[in-house]
């Protein structure tokens, strides 16, 4: 999953950004609310967090521009403010959850868990298709009860394919969720992923869950007979 922070301390800025990265999730850091915007037009977020207080556009202002423009990626606000006053406007303005500053890394990850979780209408950070189970909480993968070792980018693959479960994801979209803006090489390489993943996944003679449409992407899909 892919995250927007915009946070104008730098230090808290660098620290989100190294806790989501390490939890998994890929990430974009900006601070100001106009340099937000540009990310936010560039490309899909699963979630952000958001600043109240930042130079050139507020967190509040951001968020209402978005929301009347019908975007309803889920924001959480990250506040020095401790009002009442404050959080309602905050919630009532399109916001999905706020903490108030300082906040325990811990309690971040759950309500950004929470907040993604609901926007797709899960009630569990567990993930399945056919006998596969995704624990995105834990970090784990396993089919037939099985656990099946993967690298971070495999994983956030497979929970990106089974958060769109019988939706073709195009290479485009895959590198769009997966690499972040900073990523410098040549070719991310999502055919080699995809290959690897199917391997370690569908490997064995198991039901074939990942499929492969030619010319457009990649699928994942409950075995036959249960789709
Ligand atoms: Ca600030």
């Amino acid at each position: 999953m892919r995250i927007l922070v915009v946070e104008d301390e730098s230090d808290l800025n660098l620290l989100l950004r190294k806790v989501l990265t390490k939890a998994g999730y890929t990430v974009d850091g900006c601070f100001d609310g106009e340099d937000a915007q540009a990310h936010l037009l560039g490309a899909e977020y699963d979630g952000i967090l958001l600043d109240v207080m930042l130079p050139k556009k507020d967190g509040y202002t951001l968020v209402k521009e978005l929301r009347d423009k019908g975007d309803d990626t889920p924001v959480l606000f990250l506040t020095a403010r401790d009002s009442v006053a404050d959080r309602v406007k905050g919630l009532d303005l399109g916001g999905d959850d706020y903490l108030v500053k300082p906040f325990d890394f811990d309690e971040l990850l759950a309500r950004i868990r929470a907040m993604t979780r609901k926007r797709v209408g899960l009630h569990t950070n567990r993930l399945t298709v056919g006998d596969l189970v995704l624990d995105t909480q834990r970090r784990l993968a396993l089919r037939g009860g099985e656990e099946i070792p993967l690298l971070p980018k495999e994983f956030s693959i497979l929970e990106y394919l089974m958060r769109n479960k019988e939706t073709v994801l195009s290479r485009e979209q895959i590198e769009d969720q997966i690499w972040n803006y900073d990523y410098a090489g040549s070719s991310n390489n999502v055919d080699g992923y995809l290959s690897r993943l199917r391997k370690k996944i569908d490997g064995d003679g198991q039901d074939k869950l990942i499929h492969t449409v030619r010319g457009v992407g990649w699928v994942i899909r409950e075995p036959d007979g249960r789709g």
